[in-house]
């Protein structure tokens, strides 16, 4: 079996790739290492050439349509994605040139190579919009508040075109707040990894609000087998990823502060325009479709992120 990891240098794609070779799939991986990094693919590169290969290349270009064409993988796990809502309001254009062009580019090539199916890394945080009840279901109206949300929903949307009119099977795997070993903790996102990452170096991470937002947080390992069970089953839909449960950015602060040892309290930032003031993705789909359940609790996944990252500090690995 071979698969195709768009976004494969990234946090969750690199995790994912890991996974592939070790239940024995070929598997290439294209990434621009535009945010990702060749670091995360340290035990992908050990496996091999004859069953890892990796190409740089950026999914704006059709290059990556001819490539899909080239490899002819069975399935295509797209995760390559502008990731930064914020970058997606600051530039709209540029966000919908790699979310939707490069997506599109993405899925002709799935379509030319007939390819088995393609699984799409959308974002349960952000293509329904303000939530209108807890734990958000699938069947909740989708009016995300960022370009961001928008290209996300609209590359469901274009895979719904596909599979109807050309019978290219696919599933959207509508996110929570993903976390643990690899997540970038400089980068915008991904608060575990931010907190982790301060608290180590002793310094105060900001809480924008009074930190009663609620959050999904899910641990990556779970997300990912999401992803491998996605290759066989859920055709069709647009599924969540998340735990259902609601954890506040200052109950996570408290969690993490325990971990690491920390004892000092958070700066309390104003709030930040544009935030969701609750999230928290229903599962019942996942286990019903996908025979999906989160499998990983926070404490035990916040223990093993920050096993991680004290790893990396110990062998001076930086990203
Ligand atoms: P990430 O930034 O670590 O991974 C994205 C990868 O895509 C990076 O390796 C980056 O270099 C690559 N990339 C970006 N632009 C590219 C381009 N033009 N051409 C080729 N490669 C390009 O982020 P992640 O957290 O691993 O996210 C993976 C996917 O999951 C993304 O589609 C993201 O939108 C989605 N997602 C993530 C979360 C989360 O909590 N991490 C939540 C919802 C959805």
């Amino acid at each position: 079996m071979r698969a195709l990891v768009t976004g494969g240098a990234g946090f969750i794609g690199s995790n994912l790739t890991d996974r592939l070779l070790a239940e024995g799939w070929d598997v290439d991986v294209v990434d621009d290492l535009s945010t990702g990094s060749l670091a995360n693919l340290a035990e992908a590169r050990a496996v091999g050439a004859r069953r890892f290969s990796f190409h740089r290349m950026d999914i704006r270009s059709p290059a990556i349509t001819d490539l899909i064409v080239h490899r002819r993988p069975e399935v295509v796990f797209h995760l390559a994605a502008q990731a930064d809502v914020r970058v997606s309001v600051a530039r709209p254009a540029f966000d919908a040139e790699v979310n939707i062009i490069g997506s599109l580019n993405v899925f002709q090539g799935a379509l030319a190579a007939r390819c088995r199916k393609v699984v799409f890394a959308s974002s349960g945080g952000t293509i329904y919009g303000t939530p209108e009840e807890l734990p958000v279901r699938e069947g909740h109206p989708q009016r995300p508040e960022s370009p961001y949300g928008v290209a996300k929903k609209a590359g469901s949307d274009y895979l719904h075109y596909y599979r109807t009119v050309h019978g290219l099977e696919y599933t959207s795997l509508a996110f929570a707040n993903v976390y643990g070993p690899r997540q970038d903790p400089h980068g915008e996102a991904g608060v575990v990894a931010i907190f982790i990452g301060m608290m180590l170096r002793r310094e105060r991470p900001s809480i924008y609000g009074d930190g009663t937002q609620t959050r999904d947080f899910v641990y990556v390992d779970d997300a990912v087998d999401a992803c491998v069970r996605a290759a066989e089953r859920g055709s069709g839909l647009v599924v969540n990823i998340g735990t259902g449960v609601e954890t506040s950015v200052r109950s996570l602060y408290d969690t993490i502060a325990a971990a690491t040892g920390f004892d000092q309290p958070p700066v309390f930032a104003p709030p930040r325009p544009g935030e969701l003031a609750r999230s928290a993705l229903d599962p019942a789909r996942a286990e019903l479709h996908l025979g999906w359940k989160p499998f990983t609790s926070l404490p035990d996944g916040v223990a093993a992120t920050l096993r991680w990252f004290r790893r990396q500090a110990g062998t001076g690995v930086t990203r």
